[in-house]
């Protein structure tokens, strides 16, 4: 199942929620970002350098990969394949390049895009995260807005989730889950 929507939407939250609730598994991404405060390696991201990223990618160890903001995220797909071979529910939670490589190479997933409730909203949100100063600010609105566009362009997302109420948003893709879970 792919969880995905622009950055600043709140996926993260909805995902971690839906993980306790369910419990699925996290498919734990490789990143060439520095750890956040709090962040633990192997528990949020495996952080590795570029080099170790790039063997990844040749070793073919990637399910799908992507450049966010200038930094490299992937997923590396054994432990997906793993999951999925013991019968889990495993959850990704990419940004939008990503899940539509997976959609190539894995179309019986689930996808689900997460939206903001409006623009103004979006940007609301981008811009209360502070620390980054308001030209990073608009970079990253008019990087959300792209990524919006080209998922709804690519008609990959059967599921749309507006996160207007987090409490909402988590019910409806814990239901989602349930559903894909129970069969057809
Ligand atoms: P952050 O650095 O804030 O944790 O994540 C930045 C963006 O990268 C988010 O939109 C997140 O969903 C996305 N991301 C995290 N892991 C992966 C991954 O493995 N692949 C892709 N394509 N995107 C990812």
């Amino acid at each position: 199942m792919v969880i995905t929507g622009p950055s600043g939407v709140g996926k993260g939250t909805i995902r971690q929620e839906v993980i306790r609730r369910t419990g699925a598994s996290y498919s734990v991404s490789a990143t060439t970002r520095l750890p956040r405060a709090g962040e633990v390696d192997g528990r949020d991201y495996y952080f590795v350098d570029r080099q170790t990223f790039q063997r990844m990618i040749d070793d073919d160890e990637l399910l799908e990969w992507a450049d966010v903001f200038g930094r490299l995220y992937g997923t590396p797909e054994k432990p997906v394949k793993q999951a999925i071979e013991q019968g889990r529910t495993v959850i990704l939670e990419i940004d939008v390049q990503g899940g539509l490589q997976v959609r190539r190479k894995m179309p019986e997933a689930t996808f689900i895009l997460v939206l903001p409730p409006s623009d103004e909203e979006l940007a609301r949100r981008l811009r209360g995260r502070g620390s980054e100063g308001e030209a990073e600010a608009d970079r990253r609105l008019a990087a959300a807005r792209k990524e919006i566009e080209a998922a709804e362009r690519s008609g990959a997302y059967k599921h749309k989730v507006v996160n207007d109420d987090l409490e909402q948003a988590v019910r409806q893709v814990v239901d989602i889950v349930n559903e894909e879970r129970s069969g057809p």
